[in-house]
């Protein structure tokens, strides 16, 4: 039998941090197979563009604002239509040591890594439940798992995303509605590039450090986009509350 090419074709998806890196790698994977995308971001202009590529409609929204996600989701049903699919990939990285730690970078952290995802579920959920289909994925890290020096504030947010994602799957699971995350390695976007350097120095990080990877390399966006479509595939239905981890082999919980 022929491979479905376009398995999300009827299908909406929302995706937030979709303006760059893997937010947008993922808003163009998911409108290939056929999804209609909702493309969400703070960055208003690199969102417009992203939409206008991909044949989808953009909103400008701060994730950590409970009334800005409540308004965006009201524009966003009436321009694109309810999400049958919710990937939460909008994020910042932080690093600082915990001895010391300024108050309100810990609690922008939290705000946008944590709050943000439960922002967006909050606002859906139940029309997913009702209507009886959903795919909700979460985009945490391998920091959620093996927090470093100087990541505990990241850390907790994407270890406390984990724990968000498996109650969320356990409450709509009856309804048909999936919760996972996905966790990526080091990847190559303009945070990491920000945070690390160029091209040449996180290769160097891949290949020789407390976050390499035993195959010695750099992950692309792409690569988190194909787990986040598997996981939002109609075939993917039995599969919730799990954690993807797509890192090189960097980590094996
Ligand atoms: P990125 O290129 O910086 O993209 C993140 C996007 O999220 C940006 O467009 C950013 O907008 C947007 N954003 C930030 N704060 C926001 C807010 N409050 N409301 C709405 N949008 C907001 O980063 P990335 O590397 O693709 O990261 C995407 C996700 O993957 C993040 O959750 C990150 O923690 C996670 N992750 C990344 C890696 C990696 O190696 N890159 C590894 C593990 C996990 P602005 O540019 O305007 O701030």
């Amino acid at each position: 039998m022929a491979e479905n090419l376009d398995p999300l074709r009827g299908r909406v998806a929302w995706v937030t941090g979709a303006a760059s890196g893997i937010g947008r790698a993922i808003a163009y994977k998911l409108a290939e197979q056929g999804a209609r995308v909702g493309v969400i971001d703070l960055a208003e202009e690199a969102a417009l563009h992203v939409a206008e590529k991909l044949g989808g409609s953009a909103i400008a929204c701060d994730v950590s604002d409970a009334g800005a996600v409540r308004s965006a989701t009201r524009d966003l049903e009436q321009r694109v239509g309810p999400p049958d699919i919710l990937v939460n990939a909008a994020g910042i990285a932080h690093g600082e040591a915990v001895a010391g730690h300024d108050e309100r970078s810990w609690r922008r952290v939290l705000d946008i890594n944590l709050t943000g995802p439960f922002h967006f579920t909050r606002e859906i959920l139940s029309g997913m439940m009702e209507r009886g289909f959903g795919r909700i994925v979460n985009i945490s890290s391998g920091s959620g798992v093996r927090v470093g020096a100087g990541a505990a504030a990241y850390g907790t947010s994407k270890g406390g995303l984990i724990a968000f994602t498996r109650g969320v799957a356990n409450e709509a699971a009856a309804a048909g509605v999936t919760a996972n995350a996905v966790a990526p390695g080091l990847v190559d976007t303009p945070m990491t590039r920000q945070a690390m350097g160029d091209a040449e120095q996180l290769a160097s990080a891949a290949r020789s450090s407390d976050i390499g990877n035993p195959m010695g390399i750099v992950l692309q966006p792409e690569d988190i986009a194909h787990a986040v479509a598997f996981l939002c595939h109609p075939d993917s239905r039995g599969i919730t509350g799990q954690v993807l981890h797509v890192n090189g082999g960097s980590l094996m919980p």
